[in-house]
């Protein structure tokens, strides 16, 4: 569409995007897990166990981990860090990993990234096992959350689903545009909304769905089609009002700093006169991300328990 005529739509609608809240359906999320971890420790007096791994001192890294942490504290799951010194060898860190994989009172692992360059992060991830890979980056979680039986839902992607779920908004029959195609967030999700069901039944899936990455050429022209369009490229403020169909979900899923600020992928100002709703940036889709890693975390234990 030329940028006269989307300027003309866009005055004529005058439209302010509704605000999807989500670090108000993670506490909600949060809250149904903390219920099913006392439900499975009264029932087998098994408590859920996260084991998280960090290797060097990456100041984003220790963050994260705390945060993980922290949220494992508050929904009643143990969890155990450990910390190892950045000179750690291949040969340590995937020993670590076999021994938490044979301990049967951890339920779910990951290894938080990025690892330190001399480590072959797909080796690490690949020597997790699968029953207890509560990041869902296994090719055998992988392989069958695309033949549509999935064990793990992969956390950022199975957030954003359950948000537009809990908001209301069907993905179901909806022309679906995901820009990016990350292993950990484009492709998953990409296959998440192909399903013909979703975690939250069918109209939490069956969409039409195209992706867009760094060689799609005139990108704006399929960004425009979308219904529901999620952003996760890591660009600062990359999507722009102009790029979006009036009425159209918008869902933010990046998280950049800019200066002191954190913003996402989408320009939130030119966006939300033009959608119907938006994830905002911070208080959006990274609250849901921690908050599906518990709820894995709690399915690993069930799983076992
Ligand atoms: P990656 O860097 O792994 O992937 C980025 C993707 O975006 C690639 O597929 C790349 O294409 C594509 N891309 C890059 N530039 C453009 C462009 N100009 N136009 C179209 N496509 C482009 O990123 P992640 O998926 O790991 O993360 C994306 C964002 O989401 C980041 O801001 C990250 O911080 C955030 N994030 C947020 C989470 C949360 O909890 N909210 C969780 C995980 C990530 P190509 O493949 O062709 O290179």
């Amino acid at each position: 569409m030329a940028f006269d005529s989307w300027a003309l739509k866009r005055k004529n609608s005058s439209m302010s995007a509704r605000i999807l809240d989500g670090k108000a359906i993670a506490n909600t999320l949060r809250m149904e897990t903390a219920q099913g971890v006392e439900a499975l420790f009264s029932r087998t007096g098994v408590r859920p166990q996260l084991a998280a791994v960090l290797v060097g001192d990456d100041a984003a890294s220790q963050v994260y981990v705390r945060n993980k942490e922290i949220a494992c504290e508050k929904a009643g799951i143990a969890s155990r860090v450990i910390r190892l010194p950045v000179s750690t060898s291949l040969d340590d860190l995937l020993r670590l990993l076999d021994e938490l994989n044979g301990d049967s009172s951890v339920h779910g692992i990951l290894v938080q990234l990025p690892l330190p360059g001399h480590l072959d992060t797909q080796q690490v991830l690949d020597r997790i096992s699968p029953r207890k890979d509560v990041d869902a980056f296994s090719p055998e979680n992988v392989g069958l959350l695309s033949q549509g039986r999935a064990r793990f839902y992969p956390c950022t992607p199975h957030g954003v689903l359950q948000l537009l779920d809990r908001c209301g908004i069907e993905i179901a029959g909806k022309e679906v545009v995901v820009v990016g195609r990350s292993e950990i967030v484009g492709k998953p999700l990409v296959s998440m909304c192909l399903q013909k069901a979703g975690p939250r039944g069918s109209g939490n899936a069956n969409a039409t769905v195209t992706c867009c990455h760094s060689q799609t050429s005139d990108i704006a022209a399929v960004t425009l089609r979308a219904d529901i369009l999620f952003v996760a490229i890591g660009k600062p403020q990359w999507l722009q009002g102009e790029m979006v169909k009036p009425g159209a979900v918008v869902v933010d899923i990046g998280i950049n700093r800019l200066g002191d600020r954190l913003v996402g992928d989408v320009d939130f100002e030119s966006v939300s006169q033009v959608a119907s709703a938006i994830t905002p940036v911070p208080g959006g889709v990274g609250p849901l991300t921690i908050a599906m890693l518990l709820h894995n975390t709690l399915h690993a234990a069930e799983l076992t328990s």
